[in-house]
Parts: C-alpha cells; structure tokens; sequence
C-alpha cells in the first residue's frame, strides 16, 4: 500500500491526494428555449429557469465565499447578456467565468445556418465585453460536443473543454498538434438527472430525495479520495440554488472538508497544471 500511495501522490504532486472542481452551469431557460422554441410562450416554463440567475446564483455565491471556495461559472452568452451585473460580480469575486455556447447550443447538432465557430467566437466575444477576459474553458451544452469541436477551440486558444466521459482523471483529446486537455464529467455527478421534473418539458421522472444526492455524491466522492482522481460535479443553479438542495452542497462541502489533502480548485487551474506536468 505504500507504494500505490506514492503512485496517488505522484498524479497531481506534492501532499495532494486529490482534486475538487465545483462548477456551476448557469443556464437561465436557454436550455429550454433551445429545445422547445414555442415554450418562449410559456412563462411557467421560463421561469423555472429565470430562478437560476436570480436566486440560485447568489445563494451559491454566499455559500462559497463562506467556505473559501473558488468554483468555475459555465454561462451562455445569451444568458450573459441578460444577467451583466451577475456576471461581472462573478468574476469579482476571484471565480472562473467560462464559455458554454451561446443559445445553449449543442454542436453535435446545430442547424445548417449555424456555424460552430462563429458561436464559440460571439459567445467569447459577450463574456469578455462584461467580465474584462476572454474565456479559457469551454463546456458544451448538453455535453454533446461535435467531431471537430477540438480542433475549433485548440485554434481558439481555450486551456481545455469539459464536456466528455472517458476518463476520471484529465486527458487529452483531438488531432495530436492541435489536440486540447479535457476534464471529465458524468451524469452521475450532475444535479439535473437526479432532480429535474418539469411535465411541460416531458421529464417527469420521479426525483431524488436531498438525502439520496448526498449519499450518491459522498459515495462518488469516497472512490476519487480512495483512488486519486477528479472530482468533477457539474451543477445548475436553478436546480442546486433550490433550498433543500443548496443544502446538500454544502454538507457535501463539509464532508469533502473533513478529510485530509483535498484540493478545491477551479478548472483552468486544473488544466493548466496537467499541461506544465506534460502528462
Ligand atoms: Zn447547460
């Protein structure tokens, strides 16, 4: 055993044992205009997600400022647009702002009339005009990511995306000069498969109960500690800024706290150290 140790340690250096990225993906209802256009009419529907930035977004705010906590914001630029000050006052506070398409489109299926890279660049565009720099990480919406999505933001200059499965650790996807970090994600660790019922939209599974997200997420989480690996969760503020689950979150917090050598670190600078390592 004092060998597979040093085998964890080696994997993100010095007393490390693993690594936390708390991301949070802002949708606002652009999730659901894009899926169903006509739901535009729908003001309960639309609603649902207006409680992200408005309410959901805050109260996540607060509760990391009250554990030192820097998280990283995925934020369409459409939803950017409409939530400036939120947006800026994000970046203020020291976390990381990233792309996640505009209208919250998926690559692997866009229009005809729509062009990836134009998306990806006015997207960048709105982020930079509020937050002051141009974003560096990129999540797809829906992480469904197109076959030539790393080469576009490779070209681009993003550090790395987060939208794929294949690992749980960082690895590398793309053509091998222009290939880009990717940070694992997985439905497990996302809020929305576990909470999400919204009739209007046809999901009307049943939902999770708080305690059942918090025992799957420690569970989750004992194996990355045991293993050494990335534990990426993937939130949605109109889902975990609801009241009994913002309080998962934070018991989720306080357990990943009471263990030793844990590092909470934003996603760029997860991407930028696996790439100095040149692993
Ligand atoms: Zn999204």
């Amino acid at each position: 055993s004092r060998k597979s140790r040093a085998a964890l340690t080696s994997l993100w250096g010095g007393k490390t044992r693993c690594v936390v990225t708390l991301t949070f993906d802002i949708d606002g209802p652009s999730a659901t205009l894009r899926r169903n256009p006509e739901l535009a009419d729908h003001p309960s529907a639309i609603s649902m997600g207006e409680f992200g930035p408005r309410t959901g977004t805050p109260r996540i705010l607060e509760l990391l400022d009250r554990h030192d906590i820097s998280a990283t914001f995925f934020i369409p630029g459409w939803v950017a647009e409409r939530n400036r000050e939120l947006l800026k006052n994000i970046g203020e506070r020291g976390h990381e702002v990233a792309h996640h398409g505009y209208l919250h489109e998926p690559p692997s299926s866009l229009e005809p009339d729509e062009d990836e890279g134009q998306i990806l660049d006015h997207a960048s565009d709105i982020l930079e005009s509020i937050t002051g720099e141009r974003p560096q990480g990129y999540r797809s919406p829906s992480w469904e990511l197109s076959a030539n999505s790393p080469q576009l933001l490779h070209d681009r200059g993003f550090g790395y995306d987060s939208s794929l499965m294949g690992d749980d650790i960082p690895y590398y996807v793309g053509e091998k000069d222009r290939r880009i970090v990717e940070l694992p994600v997985h439905w497990s660790l996302d809020d929305a498969p576990y909470y999400t019922y919204m009739p209007v939209a046809g999901r009307t599974a049943t939902m999770s109960t708080p305690n059942d997200v918090l025992t799957a997420w420690q569970w989750e989480f004992d194996g990355v500690y045991q293993y050494g690996r990335l534990f990426m969760l993937t939130m949605h503020p109109q889902v975990t800024g609801r009241l009994a689950k913002v309080m998962v979150l934070e018991r989720l917090v306080q357990y990943i706290r009471s263990h030793a050598n844990v590092g909470f670190l934003q996603c760029i600078d997860v991407a930028q150290s696996w790439t100095e390592k040149g692993m």
